[in-house]
């Protein structure tokens, strides 16, 4: 069923969404690299520990990192073959430790055992020995997101995919919506919930028509609009319930999962199979053939980008994500996760190379934030060094949209002022 209206939420910013570089490709399946670097802390919470020694055979799907506490996740093997290293690694992203596995090209496969379907229990546990995690990006343990001790009455499911450049989501709903249904009513079912609704930008037409002709699912056609996708926004703009500051959504009554989150949970539901791989977006007009691609995790960046054709001449710089929420990469060192939704490779026609000059109080920032903060505030008494004063124009409550930046006419660092307000109270408080 697909409602008509065009659902919002107040503030947020028009982006171009340049979605055209990729939205057309169909997901293609890349190979399996010699060698993959898999981390052991790929989400929110404690790294897993291996469970695998240096020398060991291991099959695709077998348990390579068990969960270490409730707040972590198991993480498998993608390829078959052999353990090599295991070792502390630092990427441009972070550091921790990996496990390096050299493929051995075989491809035989582990699965977990089956489980009664119609059980919501043994679908909750399946979902947590799975290793499944938030893949829009947050990555925080699927499982302990269902855990919850409040009455859920709407599963959420996010399509909205509102970061430019990235169109993974967008072909996944389109080549594997029956999968994403599935998934969205087993997470239901789990909840014991009757309702499920999917929230998509409705520059993703041929994805509400497909998806809008499932039974038991409601399909709501979001605006296009930065950031659509976030939690509490796309919780309004489906809901109209107002997740309150430093309230989880389920204190609302719902949970929000991502559309390829869904469609894992099918995966091992249905056919037994934990997170190993997922679809992610190369694109951007530094990289010279954008693909959506199904890469197994722990890829080599560098082998995925030359995978696409390598770089462009006029290529400038590369971004694990997409230009609002993604992170600049320093170099290409470093290896896919559960969370890599894309991969974005701007030429120097995309990156702003303006330098900031000081604020000239237009208010802008603050009538865009979709939080209702005052990013002005926070970057002024965070640049002075009082994070307290900060914290209280909301720096905590900021989930580093990017939105305020985007339209700040003196180019000012205001997500990165936030980020440091932060880590400085983290420091102070602790
Ligand atoms: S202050 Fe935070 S939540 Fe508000 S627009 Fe800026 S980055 Fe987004
Ligand atoms: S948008 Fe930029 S210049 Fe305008 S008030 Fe905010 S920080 Fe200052």
């Amino acid at each position: 069923m697909i409602s008509e209206k065009r659902a919002t939420f107040p503030g947020g910013v028009h982006v171009p969404d340049n979605k055209y570089l990729a939205e057309k490709k169909p997901i293609e399946i890349m190979p399996a690299p010699e060698k993959v670097y898999v981390s052991l802390s790929q989400h929110i919470g404690k790294p897993s520990e291996a469970t695998v020694s240096v020398g060991d055979r291991v099959k695709k799907g077998q348990l390579i990192g068990k969960e270490a506490g409730f707040i972590s996740a198991n993480v498998y093997s993608g390829v078959s073959g052999t353990v090599t290293e295991i070792k502390t690694i630092s990427t441009p992203l972070n550091t921790a430790t990996y496990v390096v596995i050299q493929n051995d090209g075989l491809e035989e496969e582990e699965f977990l055992p089956p489980i009664d379907k119609e059980d919501s229990q043994a679908i909750m546990q399946r979902v947590r020995d799975a290793g499944l995690v938030g893949l829009g990006g947050a990555g925080f343990p699927t499982y302990v997101k269902m855990a919850t001790d409040e009455k859920i009455d709407v599963v959420l499911i996010n399509g909205a995919e509102c970061e430019p450049y990235l169109t993974c989501d967008h072909r996944m709903m389109l080549e594997h919506g029956d999968g994403v249904v599935k998934g969205a009513k087993y997470i239901a079912k789990a909840l014991n919930c009757q309702t499920v609704i999917i929230g998509i930008e409705e520059n993703k037409p041929d994805a509400i028509e497909k998806l809008g002709a499932y039974d038991g699912v409601k399909v709501v056609p979001l605006k296009k609009k930065y950031p659509q996708g976030s939690e509490k926004q796309l919780i309004y703009a489906c809901t109209k319930r107002a997740v309150q500051p430093g309230k989880l959504p389920a204190s609302k009554g719902v949970c929000v999962f991502n559309v390829q989150t869904a469609f894992q949970v099918y995966e091992a539901v249905e056919f037994n199979r934990p997170l190993y791989q997922r679809v992610m977006t190369v694109t951007g007009k530094g990289i010279k053939e954008p693909k959506n691609l199904l890469v197994r995790n722990g890829t080599p960046y560098a082998e995925i980008i030359a995978y696409c054709g390598g770089l462009t001449d006029n290529a400038a710089k590369v971004i694990a994500g997409g230009p609002m929420m993604g992170k600049i990469l320093t170099s290409v060192d470093g290896y896919t996760r559960k969370t890599d939704s894309g991969l974005l490779v701007e030429d120097v026609t995309e990156v702003c190379i303006t330098e900031p000059s000081p604020c000239i109080n237009c208010g802008r920032c603050a009538k865009a934030c979709p939080m209702h903060l005052m990013p002005m505030y926070i970057d002024l008494y965070t640049q002075t060094g009082n994070f307290e004063r900060a914290d209280s124009y909301g720096a905590t409550n900021c989930f580093e949209c990017g939105t305020c930046a985007y339209v700040c006419p003196a180019k000012r660092d205001l997500v990165g002022s936030v980020q440091l307000c932060k880590r400085k109270l983290r420091e102070l408080r602790s």
